[in-house]
């Protein structure tokens, strides 16, 4: 595929859907998607499916349009996929992608073995929403569709800081700047800003944070009474994992939440030659070199003992340095 008009001949229905706890570049892509079809390709009836997106994403357009959950059976000629990695990653509409004529994957996770019937995988780029935004004609890109790309980008590539950033990825953020949406708002109120509560609870992971591997491999932590305490869930705890990384010294920064008892989020981050997609896809999980997660049951010092032997497993002994 190398535009997504290509796919669309004769769809009069579409769904658009993303994977759990939908991340900035998966809110972004997929409303980017469904933004772009709403303008260019007014005859086809899309709706898009998400979980639950943070309010941090409300600048994007149309973001009140988005179903939440499935309602009756559906058969749409055409369902899409962005930043879904895998088919059990898909939160809710899993059965319409199914049951779609025709159902696409456009995604950028190396981890993604291809679950539909086209899968348009770039894992080399930076976020779903550049790869999406390669399959648009730049021309009919308007400030909505423009905003909610650059909202993925900045998310996936820690405003263009990770690896994935490429001169590419940095030419289309000026493209889509020049539509004229106000970037440092976004990038602030969607990315940077956090609750006096999540910066808090963010103060207790770093102050209780244990350093393991001879100071390469940093964990934090938070247990279900810790986390009932404060009152927060896993979307107040974006940015964690991001802030242990950046401790000097580090390697591999691990970061663990209890979603429910003795089950845990793990969120893995690498700053150089351990892949800790490898580990994910290991436990079940996926992501891409640098950052990736997977979910694990066990007490908390299991899952710890576990993941951290698969990192050391990885880590260049020293006489290799
Ligand atoms: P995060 O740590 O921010 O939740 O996720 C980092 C990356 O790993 C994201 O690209 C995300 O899609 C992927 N990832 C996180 N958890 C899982 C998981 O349980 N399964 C899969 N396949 N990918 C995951
Ligand atoms: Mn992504």
């Amino acid at each position: 595929m190398n535009k997504i008009a290509e796919i669309l001949d004769g769809v009069e229905t579409m769904g658009i859907a993303g994977h759990i706890r939908p991340d900035g570049d998966c809110v972004g892509s997929c409303m980017a998607l469904y933004l772009y079809i709403k303008k260019c390709f007014p005859e086809i009836k899309v709706d898009v499916y998400l979980d639950n997106p943070k309010p941090v994403f409300q600048h994007i357009e149309c973001m009140d349009e988005i179903k939440t959950e499935a309602c009756g059976e559906k058969d749409y000629d055409l369902f899409v996929t962005c930043d879904v990695s895998a088919r059990d990653r898909m939160a809710i509409a899993g059965e319409y992608f199914d049951r779609a004529k025709l159902n696409v994957c456009i995604d950028h996770h190396v981890s993604n073995l291809g679950f539909a019937q086209i899968n348009h995988v770039k894992g080399d780029v930076s976020s779903a929403c550049e790869v999406l935004y390669n399959l648009l004609e730049p021309e009919m890109v308007d400030r909505t569709v423009a905003a909610a790309v650059y909202t993925g980008m900045i998310h996936d590539t820690g405003v263009f800081q990770y690896s994935s950033t490429s001169p590419e990825t940095m030419r289309i953020a000026g493209e889509l700047m020049k539509t004229g949406f106000n970037f440092s708002k976004i990038i602030d109120e969607s990315f940077y800003q956090k609750t006096y509560i999540q910066n808090q609870v963010m103060g207790r992971v770093l102050a209780e944070s244990i350093m393991l591997l001879d100071g390469k491999c940093i964990v934090g932590y938070l247990k279900k009474r810790d986390m009932d305490f404060y009152g927060v869930d896993g979307k107040d705890l974006d940015g964690i994992v991001s802030q242990l990384r950046l401790t000097a010294g580090v390697e591999v920064a691990m970061f663990l939440y209890e979603v429910e008892t003795q089950t845990f989020k793990v969120s893995l981050r690498s700053n150089g030659p351990v892949d800790v997609s490898k580990i994910a896809v290991y436990f079940g999980g996926g992501g891409h070199m640098r950052a990736a997660g997977c979910d694990l049951q066990g007490s908390m010092y299991d899952v710890i003992n576990n993941i951290s032997a698969e990192i050391e497993k990885q880590m260049p002994k020293e006489q290799d340095a």
